[in-house]
């Protein structure tokens, strides 16, 4: 594999376009979820990191919103060309830190790019809007940036979650600091030194690393952090809006998932199988937006979790740096996590049809592998109809009419993503439309895409990123009127 950026033993903090020793000169162990080694070492961040970052941020601020837009979009392409340029070395930091499959690592690599090509082509269209609102005065507004935006990022996509919101917040003209989460942190450190070899000012995109309650908690008590962004569980999401509502400082959340994936009798069921297996193994399931309650009319719900059984059979689990289907959850603590919901599955009365495992296999007895699991005879009421597992878990729920399906996906306390598969294109519009979900796909499941905005009804979140809609997410309107 032709790769370019030598990875290091030790990693500080990325900090005004350097690597910073944390204050208190602690690190901690990054590890290879595929073989339970160490990666490497990163800093265990605190408040003076935090304070450092948040310094070397208003600085950074400064320095990037006194560039012309077009300058700052420039920049931001340039960035997406270098991540294009090392997307090998991206992918490989990505399959070693979280053990994804090593093209899906590079295809993330590439859908990280893509956001900053997007918005770095955004950055010189901002629009303020000039307001019929007296014949006396010239009212307009300009959509203005926070000054310091604060990200907390999960471990499951990290490239991508980094990208994603460093690119609105840098588009709209804000400065980043990002705590990405202490599971996988390797990329979002290197994408931070990437944006100062595209030309962005030192400071302009710092980060952080470390334990949540220790390097996240001050970065989002900090008065001089304006706007908060964070992706993560709803427990700490809760904390986060908290904090933000002792300051009153904006916050936007992704949080959690039970996403419903609806196959009507007339869907085209072999697409449609392999889809809604997809859509729950991904990643290894951990993806907010994973389907995971699969609901399939009772006609064809026999020979629909047939398929599912077959199709599933023919996924490869092994190393991320295998190219396998998939590989394996991001750490032991995960890996327990979901088998724990297994169990409780089982007691609750669901029948385990497919997986449910630890993987026996010499090779893989030391990472944390298990097979993907399917689950029938559940109800929606069941625990594991209800809580988010993040792991190759479905539960499959059978029902009779439109209308119970539509109830069954909306009785649910999230609602990021919703799915719907059939041939009848009268039928796929209606259903779209009743569903209670900040996206819904029809036949088809989660789609990649960086154009569409992208978040969650209900306790799924608030705000939106991607698309020209998260440069709404990271402004604010100032209105000036003027005598005449
Ligand atoms: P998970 O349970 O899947 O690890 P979390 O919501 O705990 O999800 O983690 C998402 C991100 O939130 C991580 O970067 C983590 O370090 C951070 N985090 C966890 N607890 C806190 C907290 N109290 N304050 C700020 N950030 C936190």
């Amino acid at each position: 594999m032709d790769r370019q950026i030598a990875l290091q033993e030790t990693y500080g903090h990325f900090i005004g376009g350097q690597w910073v020793e944390p204050a208190n000169h602690q690190y901690f162990e990054g590890v290879d979820p595929s073989t339970g080694n160490k990666i490497a070492s990163f800093a265990r961040g605190n408040k003076e990191d935090i304070e450092r970052a948040v310094r070397s941020s208003e600085e950074g601020f400064q320095a990037w919103y006194a560039l012309k837009p077009s300058a700052r979009g420039q920049i931001l392409n340039r960035v997406a060309q270098l991540l294009r340029k090392y997307k090998q070395d991206f992918a490989y930091m990505e399959t070693i830190d979280t053990g994804r499959p090593l093209v899906f690592s590079a295809s993330l690599v590439e859908t990280s790019a893509r956001y900053f090509e997007y918005l770095g082509g955004a950055a010189d269209k901002i629009f303020g809007e000039v307001i019929p609102a007296s014949n006396e005065h010239l009212t307009y507004t300009y959509r203005e940036p926070y000054g310091i935006t604060g990200h907390i990022t999960p471990w499951n996509v990290p490239i991508t979650q980094a990208a994603r919101g460093a690119a609105s917040a840098l588009a709209a003209g804000n400065s980043v600091v990002m705590k990405p989460a202490e599971q996988a942190c390797l990329s979002t450190l290197e994408l931070a030194k990437l944006c100062v070899e595209a030309g962005m000012p030192p400071g302009t995109f710092n980060v952080v690393t470390g334990y949540g309650e220790e390097a996240g908690a001050p970065l989002i008590n900090h008065p001089a952090v304006r706007k908060i962004a964070f992706t993560g569980s709803v427990e700490t999401g809760q904390i986060v809006m908290r904090a933000a509502a002792d300051r009153i400082v904006p916050v936007s959340l992704e949080l959690g998932g039970k996403s419903p994936n609806i196959v009507f009798d007339d869907a085209d069921l072999h697409p449609a199988a392999a889809g809604s297996l997809r859509a729950f193994t991904f990643n290894t399931g951990q993806v907010c937006s994973a389907g995971t309650r699969l609901i399939v009319q009772r006609s064809i719900l026999p020979a629909f979790v047939e398929q599912l059984i077959e199709e599933a059979q023919q996924i490869k689990i092994g190393y991320g740096i295998d190219n396998p289907t998939i590989g394996p959850l991001v750490c032991e603590e995960q890996l327990h996590r979901v088998l724990r919901y297994v169990e409780i599955g089982k007691q609750e009365g669901a029948r385990l049809v497919y997986g449910g495992s630890r993987m026996q296999e010499e090779k893989l007895k030391d990472g944390y592998f298990m097979q993907p699991t399917i689950f029938t005879d559940v109800t929606n009421t069941m625990t594991i109809a209800r809580e988010e597992i993040f792991g190759p878990v479905v539960v499959v729920i059978p029902f009779d009419t439109e209308e119970e399906a539509i109830r069954l996906a909306n009785d649910t306390e999230f609602g990021l993503a919703a799915a719907v598969w059939t041939e009848n294109i009268h039928r796929g519009h209606r259903v779209a439309k009743q569903l209670q979900a900040g996206q819904v796909y029809i036949n088809d499941y989660s789609p990649i895409d960086v154009e569409a905005p992208f978040g969650g009804y209900k306790k799924s979140g608030i705000g939106r990123e991607k698309g020209l809609e998260s440069l709404h997410t990271y402004t604010q309107v100032k209105a000036v009127s003027v005598k005449l």
